[in-house]
């Protein structure tokens, strides 16, 4: 059946008016609604069933337009916009009064993207407003990458969806924080912690997850995310286990194995294009006929560490067979 796609000018009317609109972005598709607009923000958290402790990303659609949102813009983070602006990089700086709470959980900060793609641009533009979007999927859900992906999850639920073809990058962006002494790596994505230490010396790491209740600097870093309903697993299957009659593979380059592979990221072992492909395939594998996703192995090196990241937090903790 086809779906009704949202102009951006119907879209940008629908934010001004304190409504929740889908977009295309270049990582995943967003949720966006009017940053400043508290009413619009409850109905961001509202339709993704996503707790408030949860902060949203704030997308602009030009530098200029920082100024409304972050009350400091250090060196270094000017050096990542210039470089890697408009683009999938999220960057936390110390947030003005303007910002609600709701926004930000509370926190001093605020994550701010300049997204590339025109779509997204276009849209923020005609709204005149940041627009904050966090994934347009269900809290903990496989996040959608096609407008396709958003009507499954959220129709009904929002007041529209603006189809911009299949996301180039396919996951979620790097996030920098700028909060403390020396920049660090929240969340790992398309500009890769090499790209960034190459452009502005030391970066740290985080690695910690957060507890429940308390806001987090990240929550993308929760140790369940990304989950597909068929349990996927991703890591070294243990000795003399036994495999479901129907299970299905991910494969990463080459396809022979112990289970046939179903679908394949990248048939060269590109890292670009795995991640392109990524949360597609686990839309595509997430149906009843399944009883288990295996997912091959990921070098953990430049985009393999987004890959990895995403793939254990949605795989399963413990094999079940
Ligand atoms: P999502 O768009 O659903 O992937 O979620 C938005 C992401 O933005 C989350 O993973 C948060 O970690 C991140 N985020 C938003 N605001 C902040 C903040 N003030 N500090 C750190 N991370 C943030
Ligand atoms: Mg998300």
């Amino acid at each position: 059946m086809p779906k009704e796609w949202m102009k951006p000018e119907a879209a940008a009317r629908i934010l001004q008016s304190g409504g929740v609109v889908a977009i295309p972005t270049e990582t995943v598709y967003g949720l966006a609604g009017d940053c400043f607009n508290v009413k619009a923000l409850a109905k961001i958290f509202e339709a993704k069933g996503r707790p408030t402790f949860d902060p949203l990303i704030l997308h602009i659609a030009s530098l200029e337009e920082i100024e409304r949102l972050a009350s400091v813009f250090p060196r270094a983070a000017r050096t990542l916009a210039e470089k890697f602006w408009p683009g999938p990089l999220t960057m936390v700086l110390p947030k003005r009064p303007e910002v609600p709470d709701l926004a930000t959980s509370s926190l001093p900060t605020a994550a701010i993207r300049f997204p590339v793609h025109p779509v997204a641009q276009e849209i923020i533009r005609l709204a005149g407003v940041p627009l904050a979007a966090p994934s347009a999927n269900l809290f903990k859900h496989v996040s959608p990458t096609t407008a396709e992906h958003v009507a499954e999850q959220l129709e009904g639920r929002i007041d529209g969806i603006v189809d911009g073809g299949a996301c180039t990058v396919g996951v979620e962006s790097t996030i920098v924080s700028f909060a403390g002494d020396v920049p660090t790596l929240l969340r790992p994505g398309a500009i890769t912690l090499e790209m960034l230490q190459e452009t502005i010396g030391d970066v740290r790491v985080k690695e910690s997850t957060s507890k429940p209740g308390q806001a987090m600097a990240a929550p993308g870093m929760m140790d369940s995310h990304y989950k597909p309903r068929v349990p996927l697993f991703y890591g070294k299957i243990p000795e003399g286990a036994v495999l479901p009659r129907h299970t299905a593979r991910i494969a990463f380059g080459k396809t022979e194995g112990p289970v046939q592979a179903t679908v394949n990221l990248s048939s060269s072992g590109n890292l670009l294009e795995a991640t392109a492909n990524l949360y597609a395939h686990m839309h595509t594998l997430d149906t009843s006929e399944n009883e288990l996703i295996l997912v091959d192995e990921i070098p953990m090196e430049g985009l393999g560490r987004a890959l990895n990241d995403r793939l254990t937090r949605a795989s399963i903790k413990t094999w079940p067979f």
